[in-house]
């Protein structure tokens, strides 16, 4: 970094000042100095000029030091800072105070100490050199940080079609294992043993869960596009209504109680809200204790910025350690009592949540049950 490559601003409206300035400055090689005794075209140089530093006279006609300050406060460019080495005759704690209030960065008292003066305006130009290089790299870094962004986004989209046409080609393969299996039972049953038999049992089993997997990871990779519905004000009391009838013989097996609080009105697709509804309140009852019919408590409140719905069972609840897991795709603490689903439910509600930018969470205790928390915002 070359210092007497910087560029330097003296405002003194005593010509002779600015002369001493100007030839104090050459001598050490500053190539770019310009110079005013007109305070009045402080604003503009600097505006033209974009000076490294500035050296400012407070005391000067038609307009101050000070006045200079406060007009160039709020103007500078972002990223350029520009020290304001202040010269003057008048050293009062006063001026002096209101001078650094202003924006003054260093004080300097005339007569001069040329030494000190070429010291001081060497410091002030290196810190200027250093924030300069400091916003460089800043740019550079955020620069770099909206590439990878944009590369990462492009390769999620991929994997999301990628997991989109595996899931949705595999299907096709699948249905013909399933549907030649089902032949070969009602064919070739009467010359097939028994234990051949059991193992074709286990083929058409297995084939019937890949293929509830390859719905789910499908149903999964399409969850970011549920949430671009229809975004209207949806009363949360119907939703739970519709979410009540499509689980309403799970409901009744199990002699489930559901307590609906008080809800709000929440802008959001109402199927992306039904979705997370039957989720949640479905998992409330599969994860039930065997000896206590579930009952389900859905509480509403708000805050400032979200609205807070708590989904509360009094189920088997969720080991400590596997609470942060339980929303990751796949991810089960055991089989669950009717062997349904694959541990995709929670990672699509989760996922569709935030993409509403809301959260969800969990809290529970084994034995005791759980509460999952939704948060969505109110905006
Ligand atoms: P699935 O129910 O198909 O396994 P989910 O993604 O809905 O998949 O849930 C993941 C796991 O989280 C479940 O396997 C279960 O172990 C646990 N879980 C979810 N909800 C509850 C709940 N309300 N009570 C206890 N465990 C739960």
């Amino acid at each position: 970094m070359e210092l007497t490559n910087s560029k330097i601003l003296i405002v003194d409206d005593q010509e002779a000042n600015v002369r001493i300035l100007e030839s104090l400055l050459e001598i050490k090689g500053f190539k770019q100095v310009k110079s005013t005794t007109d305070s009045r075209q402080v604003e503009n140089l600097v505006e033209s000029f974009s000076p490294d530093l500035l050296l400012l006279d407070l005391m000067m006609p038609h307009m101050s030091g000070f006045e200079v300050m406060e007009r160039l406060r709020g103007k500078e460019t972002e990223g350029h800072f520009m020290p304001i080495l202040v010269l003057t005759a008048d050293s009062t704690k006063e001026s002096k105070e209101q001078a650094l209030r202003l924006g003054a960065t260093d004080f300097l008292t005339k007569p001069f100490d040329f030494t000190e003066v070429l010291l001081r305006i060497n410091n002030l130009l290196m810190i200027s050199h250093l924030t300069g290089s400091l916003k460089g790299q800043n740019d550079l870094l955020e620069e770099k940080v909206k590439e990878r962004t944009v590369e990462l986004e492009q390769k999620n989209e991929e994997l999301k079609q990628f997991v989109f046409i595996a899931s949705h080609d595999l299907q096709e393969p699948l249905r013909m294992v399933t549907e030649l299996l089902s032949q070969l039972q009602v064919h070739y049953g009467d010359k097939i043993d028994e234990r051949g038999m059991k193992y074709i049992d286990f083929a058409v089993k297995s084939a019937l869960k890949m293929k509830s997997l390859i719905v789910d990871l499908l149903e999964y990779s399409k969850a970011d596009a549920l949430v671009v519905g229809d975004v209207t004000k949806v009363d949360l009391n119907n939703v739970l209504d519709d979410v009540r009838i499509l689980l309403n013989s799970v409901i009744e097996f199990n002699k489930a109680e559901i307590k609906i609080g008080i809800m709000p009105e929440i802008k959001a697709p109402v199927s992306v809200l039904r979705q997370i509804f039957q989720n949640l309140i479905g998992n409330a009852i599969r994860y039930r204790k065997t000896d206590l019919a579930p009952v389900i408590n859905i509480r509403a409140v708000e805050n400032e910025k979200n609205y807070v719905i708590e989904v509360e069972d009094n189920g088997i609840g969720i080991p400590l350690e596997s609470q942060g897991k339980i929303f990751d795709l796949f991810h089960r603490i055991q089989m669950p009592p009717d062997q349904l689903g694959s541990g995709v439910g929670l990672a699509i509600t989760k996922k569709i949540i935030e993409r509403m930018n809301g959260t969800l969470e969990v809290k529970s205790e084994v034995g005791v049950g759980s509460v999952f928390t939704i948060q969505l915002p109110k905006a």
